[in-house]
């Protein structure tokens, strides 16, 4: 079996990361035998300087023809207006390869603390091309305006298409992982005619899975039941922005943002992609902890056929992990972004042989 990979780096701790992945993925892959190539290209801040957008169309053509896209984080905060070539490579690549689902894991491993001393284990389904997101990611049309100086509007689309994929894809996941309960969240009390529709589809699909347990919670009420007892949730399945925000609530609680892995997923596409972002402040100085893209990365592997791959990298990640030597610092580990590489690659070696 033969692979490609298009690697995009992004901006700050962006390329630190990225070649910890592509070291440990290689390693993993090698074990197997599996023929992997990688194909780096510019996005962000190294690609306005060239090409004059933070993601030219040479790459979005690039991740069509690709086998699967790692995403490195970017500064887009930080970045240009969209007519000065400003664009969010994310949202863009999420619109452009109809990367309907964002699939966002928080898993807890034993031997390393959590905040509240509870094991988390659970799967959050975030719709990830509607909500207050929708235009985020086209050259015109603002989903956020003024209609007047000092008002300021958004607009936040949800759809029954949508709706319905993200629904049928949480199942699914149900059913393949033995998951048992699938919880929808919302604000349909306040957001009653979007999230109202988000709702009635996804009881329709709960309908057609009568083995698979299914309630329904408001997101306010589901943050203050993540921190008091997250094993009350398996699989989350919810609108774009709350998602975004619960999976980092989520994978805090299950011991930090830096071990967060997510894959954005299509019908035709899927693309690896940190849960954090381009972390400024750490850049260049071998401080990043690489696992969200690694364990990210792993997640891609499984979605391309390569459970055996998938599988070795995530038990040699755990294992480091769980070892307080092996640890970066921001979870208060000695290591750095190489060190802490190199020992993930030694721990796979190890356990494959
Ligand atoms: P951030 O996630 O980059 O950083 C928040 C804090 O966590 C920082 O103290 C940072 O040092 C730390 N941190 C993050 N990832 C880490 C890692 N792998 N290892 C160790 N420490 C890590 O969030 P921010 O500071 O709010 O945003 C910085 C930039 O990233 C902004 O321009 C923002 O727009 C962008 N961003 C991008 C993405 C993405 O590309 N997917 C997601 C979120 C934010």
């Amino acid at each position: 079996m033969a692979l490609k990979l298009l690697c995009l780096a992004g901006d700050g701790i962006g390329p630190e990361i990225m070649v910890a992945t592509q070291k440990v993925v290689a390693a993993a892959a090698a074990c197997h035998g599996l023929d992997l190539q990688f194909e780096d290209r510019e996005i962000g801040f190294a690609a306005l300087e060239a090409q004059h957008s933070t993601i030219p169309e040479s790459v979005i053509e690039a991740a069509r023809a690709a086998d699967g896209v790692v995403l490195g984080p970017v500064s887009h905060n930080a970045y240009p207006p969209r007519e000065a070539g400003g664009l969010n490579p994310s949202g863009v690549l999420r619109k452009e390869l109809d990367l309907f689902a964002n699939i966002r894991p928080a898993t807890s491993v034993a031997g390393l603390p959590t905040p509240t001393g509870a094991p988390v284990d659970l799967v959050i389904f975030r719709e990830n091309l509607e909500g207050f997101y929708a235009d985020r990611n086209l050259h015109s049309g603002p989903g956020e305006f003024m209609p007047v100086p000092g008002v300021a509007m958004a607009m936040r689309l949800v759809t029954r298409h949508a709706s319905e994929r993200i629904g049928r894809a949480a199942f699914a996941n149900a059913e393949r992982e033995g998951r048992k309960r699938v919880t929808a969240v919302h604000k349909a009390n306040v957001l009653r005619t979007s999230d109202g529709l988000f709702l009635e589809v996804i009881r329709e699909i709960a309908a057609d899975h009568p083995d698979i347990a299914y309630d329904e919670v408001l997101v306010d009420a589901a943050t203050a039941l993540l921190v008091r007892d997250p094993s009350r949730f398996d699989v989350i399945v919810t609108t774009n922005m709350f998602g975004d925000i619960l999976s980092d609530l989520a994978t805090e609680l299950a011991g930090g943002l830096g071990l967060a892995a997510s894959l954005n997923l299509g019908p035709h596409h899927a693309a690896a992609q940190a849960q954090h972002g381009s972390a400024p402040d750490i850049a260049g100085q071998d401080k990043a902890n690489p696992t969200s893209l690694i364990g990210s990365a792993a997640m891609l592997m499984a979605q391309l056929g390569c459970p055996p791959v998938a599988l070795s990298i995530q038990t040699a990640l755990t294992e480091a992990l769980s070892r307080p030597a092996t640890r970066t610092a921001d979870i208060g580990g000695p290591l750095g972004t190489t060190a802490f590489t190199d020992s993930v690659i030694d721990l796979l070696r190890e356990t494959d042989e």
